[in-house]
């Protein structure tokens, strides 16, 4: 999937790093922090992601609650902190963090409790920190706590206690949260080289900055000019970790493209079971079209659930069954998950942009205490990050109609909101909410195979209508949902 170039790696070998941490780190002010924590925690607070109670106060000792972890989290990946209603009970928009969990909780980083409680200031363990980091950054952990430990004992961030174990039960400090957080963002501060330097990139502007942590509040550390060529090792948030001639250091994502020329050329693709001219007549440029179908959630991650339906168990179905529809069509179709597995958000995106995709459509079901129920279908309203805006509307525009007629719900409408998956995406993409899990009339269909059929067949209706809104000739592919 991904290209290494071996020359440049070489190449680099022979470069000093022009940069690092213990040049850039400004002194944050906290007089109370252990000296072996110093750089971290200056790195983190000159990005704004970690804060004292005060100037000086920084409380390295205090146990990190669920909340604090969620705010740190979510501000590294540079998550909408605006204070705003969350799902759960017990976090009013008035709690300071309301943004930031509802943020982290929309992401998969972290996840509620029964009964729609979060738990705010319930204190972390270790294992609980080691999930939600992996999930942050992408990391495969298999969804346990010692798959989560593995993740960061491998890669240089977090080592085991004294005793051998990875001490998973063991509550966190404020400092130590810090240190791994740190370590995860930048491996500069990892006790081994781990960074892998695999996926390769071309600067798309001129005067690229380059910082040396993944926000504008880090200090520039070198400026990458048009058509140059680096490789990245990971993700923060819309930030990228890469290495040029210059060095290594953060740049925006939206500031690179991952094909050598300007152009757009497609290479061609193996493609998982399409069946070209099975229906005749159909616009022979379909087949350049990839549709990627992205069922939420999965292994670890449940999703929203109610009345004993999880909506990843939903979700994975409908994905299935509107693969199989298309199974028909000229067009290339790829799933970022067939099983109950999780991949992360950046997994997801990641995957879909390899795959050179044309379309994208996540499915999802909602959830919200009982209260709420239908269908909605949401876009990303921004062109910073998906500069697809108009078509993405479009798509979400045609699968929310097709749903509607299919599935007999309330009409929520269809919505702007930054979802990851739609926002850190290039291509026009839509997240689909067929209903609410946790409503008892929504939940009646979502839990029936005829429904969940109908459903499919909405989703892919909608993307035939999104392509003959585009000019395409589809009219032939309408039967196969029939
Ligand atoms: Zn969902």
């Amino acid at each position: 999937m991904r290209k290494s170039s071996i020359i440049l790696t070489l190449a680099f070998c022979f470069i000093l790093p022009l940069f690092g941490f213990h040049t850039t780190a400004q002194a944050s002010g906290f007089t109370d922090v252990p000296k072996r924590a110093l750089k971290e925690v200056n790195y983190l607070a000159e990005g704004g992601i970690a804060t004292g109670s005060s100037a000086t106060i920084f409380a390295p000792d205090t146990i990190v609650t669920r909340a604090e972890a969620a705010t740190f989290i979510a501000r590294a990946l540079q998550l909408d902190g605006k204070q705003k209603q969350t799902v759960f009970k017990d976090v009013a928009a008035s709690n300071p963090s309301s943004g930031y969990i509802q943020s982290a909780v929309d992401k998969g980083i972290l996840s509620g409790y029964s009964g729609g409680r979060f738990l705010p200031d319930k204190d972390v363990t270790r294992g609980e920190m080691a999930v939600m980091m992996s999930r942050a950054f992408g990391y495969e952990f298999g969804g346990s706590l010692s798959g989560a430990a593995k993740a960061l004992t491998s890669r240089g961030i977090a080592s085991g206690m004294e005793d051998g174990t990875f001490g998973s039960d063991k509550q966190i400090t404020r400092v130590d949260f810090s240190v791994f957080l740190a370590r995860a963002i930048n491996p500069e501060f990892r006790m081994k080289q781990t960074a892998s330097f695999k996926q390769t990139f071309w600067v798309n502007t001129n005067n690229l900055n380059v910082r040396t942590g993944p926000s504008t509040r880090y200090s520039k550390s070198a400026s990458l000019q048009k058509d140059v060529k680096v490789v990245s090792s990971h993700e923060v948030g819309s930030w990228v970790y890469i290495k040029s001639a210059n060095g290594t250091g953060f740049v925006h994502k939206s500031y690179l493209r991952n094909t050598e020329e300007a152009s757009n050329s497609r290479p061609g693709e193996d493609d998982n079971g399409s069946n070209p001219g099975t229906i005749g007549n159909a616009d022979p440029r379909l087949a350049n079209q990839v549709i990627i179908l992205d069922p939420g959630h999965g292994g670890t991650d449940p999703g929203a659930s109610g009345f004993n339906l999880r909506e990843k168990d939903v979700v994975l179905d409908t994905g299935l069954k509107t693969n199989e529809l298309f199974k028909k069509t000229p067009f290339k179709v790829y799933m970022t998950r067939t099983g109950d597995t999780f991949p992360s958000l950046s997994d997801r995106t990641k995957f879909a942009k390899s795959k050179n995709g044309n379309v994208f459509v996540s499915i999802h079901a909602n959830a919200s205490n009982g209260a709420g129920n239908g269908t909605e279908t949401y876009y990303y309203s921004s062109a910073a990050t998906n500069p697809y805006v108009s078509d993405s509307k479009l798509l979400a525009t045609k699968i929310q109609q097709r749903m509607l007629d299919a599935l007999q719900l309330k009409n929520r409408g269809v919505k702007p909101y930054g979802y990851y998956v739609i926002k850190y995406n290039s291509m026009p993409a839509a997240l689909a909410e067929l209903g609410f899990i946790d409503n008892a009339k929504d939940n009646e269909k979502l839990k029936s195979d005829y429904w969940r059929t109908q459903a499919a067949k909405a989703l892919y209706l909608g993307i035939l209508d999104y392509y003959k809104a585009k000019g395409y000739q589809v009219d032939s592919l309408y039967s196969a949902a029939k």
